[in-house]
């Protein structure tokens, strides 16, 4: 697989106050699979570099790539990559990467999506992966955020929720026509386990505790793929 290639940033659009889409033109792009991710690598004006990984929100299309990324208070890259570098300058990244975390249409069977906060992005590829396939696999998105300001692709989910299950639920901050009051996931909140192909992703501790809560419901341990943020 070639090395770091060089990535112009063409777009970037809020999700929330803190989470950004940001779109990359990247020459030759080889393509992707719904899950992988890049590793974004910045360069200062005295060499010092920088590199962490971001998923790819959306599935491969042409030289065109699409990241999803939440501003993390303090951190080094984040916050940069979310507000400040310039529409028009340019990264490296190298990928894609990741082999497990991945979900293509041609997988039978149901799939069960489970995201906490900013975990929605490569989950967001694999829903809009199967929403453009043919494939009538039963798909069910579970979305843990604080609050109704916190949900990404808030549009695109409302339209998606028209042809498969998308169910949010909110930690801290429930609006008044949530269907369950604010806290964290229980095993109320998981559909029966039905074979399902499962695919978490969020902070650690969202993921460890959702894993277990599958693991409870009777779901097979190498059905459960799951992606930590940090
Ligand atoms: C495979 C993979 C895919 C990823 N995909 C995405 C993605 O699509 N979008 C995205 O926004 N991030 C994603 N991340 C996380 C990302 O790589 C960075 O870790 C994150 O952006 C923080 O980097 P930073 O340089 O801003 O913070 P750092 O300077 O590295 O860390 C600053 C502080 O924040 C803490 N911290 C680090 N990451 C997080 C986090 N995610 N949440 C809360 N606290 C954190 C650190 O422990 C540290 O205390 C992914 C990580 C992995 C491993």
């Amino acid at each position: 697989m070639p090395g770091w290639r060089r990535a112009r940033l063409t777009e970037r659009t809020d999700q929330t106050a803190t989470g950004r889409t940001l779109t990359f033109e990247v020459a030759r792009w080889p393509g992707h699979l719904p899950g992988q991710h890049v590793d974004v690598r910045l360069t200062a004006a005295d060499g010092y570099q920088a590199v962490r990984s971001y998923s790819l929100a959306a599935p491969a299309d042409t030289d065109r790539i699409e990241l999803g990324v939440q501003a993390v208070p303090g951190g080094e890259v984040s916050p940069y990559l979310a507000d400040d570098l310039p529409v028009d300058a340019e990264v490296e990244v190298k990928g894609p990467l990741g082999g497990w975390f991945v979900w293509t249409p041609e997988e039978p069977g149901p799939l069960l999506l489970i995201a906490g906060g900013s975990g929605i992005v490569p989950l967001m590829a694999m829903l809009r992966a199967r929403l453009a396939s043919a494939s009538d696999a039963p798909c069910t998105l579970l979305y843990s955020v604080r609050g109704p300001d916190e949900v990404w692709y808030a549009t695109e989910l409302d339209s998606a929720a028209q042809h498969t299950h998308i169910r949010r639920l909110y930690t801290r901050l429930a609006p008044a026509d949530s269907e369950r009051p604010a806290g964290r996931v229980t095993k109320l909140d998981l559909p029966p386990a039905e074979g399902s192909r499962c695919y978490v992703c969020g902070p650690t501790g969202f993921v460890e505790h959702v894993s277990a809560l599958l693991l409870g419901a009777g779901h097979a341990p190498d059905q459960i793929r799951t992606e930590r943020f940090g």
